[in-house]
């Protein structure tokens, strides 16, 4: 076994002025949901995506959820999801009573193929969910003109990976009626556990207050547009503790130092993986024109599932943690027990067992990511 020291695939992204934040929240003595760095984080995450409103929730899934009951499906109603992606995205629409549809990704970006969900769309889809894999935004404009004559379909984007990447110059997260985020401690901005709901649709908003407090009209309250507050609909506790929102604001308020860095880290592998994946038979990352990407990661794609497993084990005798990615959902035990109906994902299925990620975060050297890249090389030669 080597000696050398490992190097992690995930370390969670700090900032300088986290801790002082987090004091000051407990100091502060509100240490409940919406106190004043949950609006803080909040107000960042609204400059950027123009929304209306953004809500502190407990985590990307909770704000799915929250999404998921807003849809108020009836009996039938179904949803196209991502094959490829995170059980969360998916499991979120079924825990609120919709039957699942699951969708193939195209071969470029690894997001939704919207010619597939043009050949799913039926009477039944009540909301379609892109995923901006890596944080490279999906086929939208296309998507788009398939949904075109479908007013009464949400697109509700999972932006899990996409927070402050761009799509022809429009802001990820804010091209969906709704759009939820993720700050686990796996994302470029983390909290432990932590999320966020993006309102772009403003005729969600006022029920939207109301599920995310506990189905009371509290948030009209001290809005000063109703004299006193009670239980009116459906809802949960979905609110963002304020010691959390503190170290998320701080992180947030540091964005572009940290999407800076995450930048560099994908470009120095892109330049030492790209020139030679050619000839070794791999494929780096695609950004396709218009995209400025949220640098969420970096994968390499591999000629076939034993050369990746090959790799991934390599890269971890070498004290390097790579890891492979989602199992798809079309295949999955869950997905066959929500699924409306059996659909094909053959690209899903291709790529997840072909897929690597390579480590990918803020605590990275420049030695790291060519000790990485080296390793990648020598073991593929
Ligand atoms: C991480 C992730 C989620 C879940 O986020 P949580 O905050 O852990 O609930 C959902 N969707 C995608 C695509 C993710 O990557």
């Amino acid at each position: 076994m080597t000696s050398r020291p490992q190097i992690p695939f995930n370390l969670p992204t700090r900032a300088a002025t986290e801790l002082a934040y987090v004091a000051q929240a407990f100091e502060s003595g509100h240490t409940s949901a919406s106190g004043e760095f949950a609006r803080r984080a909040a107000q960042i995450i609204a400059d950027d995506t123009g929304a209306a409103e953004v809500l502190m929730t407990t985590s990307c899934t909770s704000a799915l959820e929250l999404s998921g009951m807003l849809m108020d499906f009836q009996p039938g109603e179904t949803v196209i999801v991502p094959s490829f992606t995170f059980s969360a995205s998916a499991l979120a629409f079924a825990r609120e009573g919709a039957r699942l549809i699951f969708c193939d990704i195209e071969p470029e970006t690894l997001g939704l193929d919207p010619n597939h969900v043009a050949e799913l769309l039926d009477d039944s889809v009540r909301a379609v969910v892109p995923v901006h894999y890596a944080g490279i935004g999906a086929r939208m404009e296309a998507l788009d003109e398939v949904l075109a004559r479908r007013p009464d379909v949400a697109v509700i984007e999972d932006n899990a990976h996409g927070l402050f990447g761009t799509l022809n110059g429009r802001p990820l997260g804010g091209l969906g009626a709704l759009a939820t985020q993720s700050f686990h401690e796996t994302k470029n901005f983390s909290c432990g556990e932590g999320g966020a709901l993006v309102i772009n649709d403003e005729s969600y908003l006022d029920r939207a207050r109301v599920l995310y407090d506990k189905g009371t009209n509290r948030r009209a309250f001290f809005l000063g547009q109703v004299d006193k507050y009670s239980w009116r609909d459906t809802g949960s506790s979905f609110g963002l503790s304020d010691l959390l929102a503190a170290g998320l604001t701080a992180q947030l308020e540091e964005r572009k130092a940290i999407q800076g860095r995450r930048q560099e880290i994908f470009e120095q592998y892109a330049a030492l993986l790209g020139p030679p994946a050619d000839e070794l038979g791999f494929t780096i990352p695609v950004v396709p024109a218009g995209r400025e990407p949220a640098w969420h990661m970096f994968y390499l794609l591999l000629p076939d599932n034993p050369t990746r497993d090959r790799l991934l084990a390599e890269l971890r005798e070498n004290g390097i943690q790579a890891t492979f990615h989602y199992v798809p959902l079309h295949s999955s035990k869950g997905g066959h027990r929500f699924a409306a109906r059996e659909t094909d994902c053959p690209v899903s299925t291709d790529v997840s067992g072909r897929l690597i990620r390579l480590p990918f975060h803020n605590h990275l050297s420049d030695g790291d990511v060519d000790r990485v890249a080296d390793t990648v090389l020598e073991v593929l030669r």
